[in-house]
């Protein structure tokens, strides 16, 4: 069977029109078939997705499209595929004025977020989007999200400048900036959320942009900045939680952060055993970020006394970020060397809209 170059592929030229968009396929349900024997959805290669969709001759643009990874279901997405994307953004950035990234829903909101931190400066559009019933099946809504993808990424201002110099993900008619939106339900079609941000536009027989919570450009000119490190540990309070369990994963020295999803505003349980334990790993050099498993909201270290021996060992808050956002920056800033008092100080600071400052 021949080989497929899933890398640095020359982008195959679907339509000769206007707007310049370039399709990066990576996976997910919109692409995906049934397996005759397990009855599974698996990904595929979708070549040529832009020909499926006939009425996207409508819009006027010029659309192509490339394949820089093996098509997979996004629960099996690593750090080097967003490394990929990333990349393949910086190579074609120039000769395009927006991108669309159709990839599995699943993990769609740490791929948007960990694409916020690293492409620096960006001034053309990134929209993901997927679908929760595979493109070609009744009731589908790949086609919807899809097209309106496109028209999203081609998208100008009354002065022929790109409307939305951010990343986003587009799905099930609004549009949220990527690092400020979860996937909230695996069934409906309105599969994400974005509880502390409002949407960047809101679709239906119009595109109502929401013009003010749309990031400007932050800087001259754009850079590739992709280094990640995943030296990060997540752990999610819970009541119950067990000494044996959690002890030794903070022992290891395997992590540089801990990333803990505490209750409410950023509260714990005060039990001797796991503050001592965090005291201790801040101890040896090591930073302990807090952010809500509440849905909505953020972090307050200062409103209840359940917080306050947190607040005082030094964990440091990480506001209303979500937990994709707050994961990958993590790894991001350690992947860009950041370390000790300047990687707390920019966990907590805005860097690519994902955080509200006080
Ligand atoms: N498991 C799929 C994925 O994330 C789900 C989807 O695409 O909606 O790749």
């Amino acid at each position: 069977m021949k080989q497929r170059k899933y890398a640095r592929e020359t982008p195959k030229i679907c339509f000769l029109m206007r707007r310049r968009v370039l399709l990066i396929y990576t996976g997910g349900t919109l692409g995906m078939v049934r397996d005759e024997q397990s009855g599974a959805l698996v990904s595929f290669a979708l070549d040529d997705v832009a020909h499926q969709l006939p009425e996207l001759r409508a819009l006027g643009y010029h659309l192509d499209a490339i394949t820089p990874i093996h098509p997979i279901d996004s629960s099996q997405v690593e750090p080097h595929h967003w490394q990929s994307i990333a990349h393949s953004i910086g190579e074609h950035y120039n000769n395009y004025d927006g991108f669309v990234v159709l990839h599995g829903t699943d993990t769609m909101a740490y791929t948007a977020s960990a694409l916020s931190y690293m492409l620096d400066a960006l001034a053309k559009p990134v929209i993901l989007t997927g679908s929760q019933l595979p493109l070609g099946y009744p009731r589908t809504d790949a086609r919807e999200n899809l097209t309106t993808a496109i028209e999203l990424a081609g998208a100008t201002d009354a002065n022929g400048q790109a409307r939305l110099p951010e990343v986003c993900i587009y799905f099930d008619y609004r549009l949220f900036r990527g690092n400020r939106a979860s996937k909230f339900d695996s069934d409906k079609f309105q599969a994400f959320q974005s509880p502390n941000y409002p949407a960047l536009a809101e679709v239906g027989t119009a595109i109502r942009f929401q013009d003010r919570f749309i990031r400007p450009v932050d800087g001259p000119s754009f850079k590739l900045r992709t280094g990640l490190n995943s030296g990060v540990a997540g752990i999610r309070l819970f009541p119950g939680m067990s000494k044996s369990v959690v002890v030794p994963l903070l022992e290891s020295a395997d992590n540089r952060v801990l990333l803990m999803e505490t209750f409410g505003m950023g509260n714990a349980p005060t039990h001797g055993w796991l503050l001592d334990a965090l005291r201790q790993y801040i101890k040896s050099g090591r930073t302990v970020v807090s952010v809500t498993q509440c849905r909505g909201g953020y972090v307050d270290m200062g409103r209840y006394h359940s917080a306050t021996a947190l607040r005082e060992m030094g964990v440091v808050s990480g506001r209303d970020m979500t937990f994709e956002a707050a994961i990958t920056k993590i790894m991001w800033l350690l992947g860009n060397g950041y370390a000790g008092f300047e990687l707390e100080h920019f966990i907590s600071k805005d860097l690519k809209g994902e955080l509200t400052e006080i």
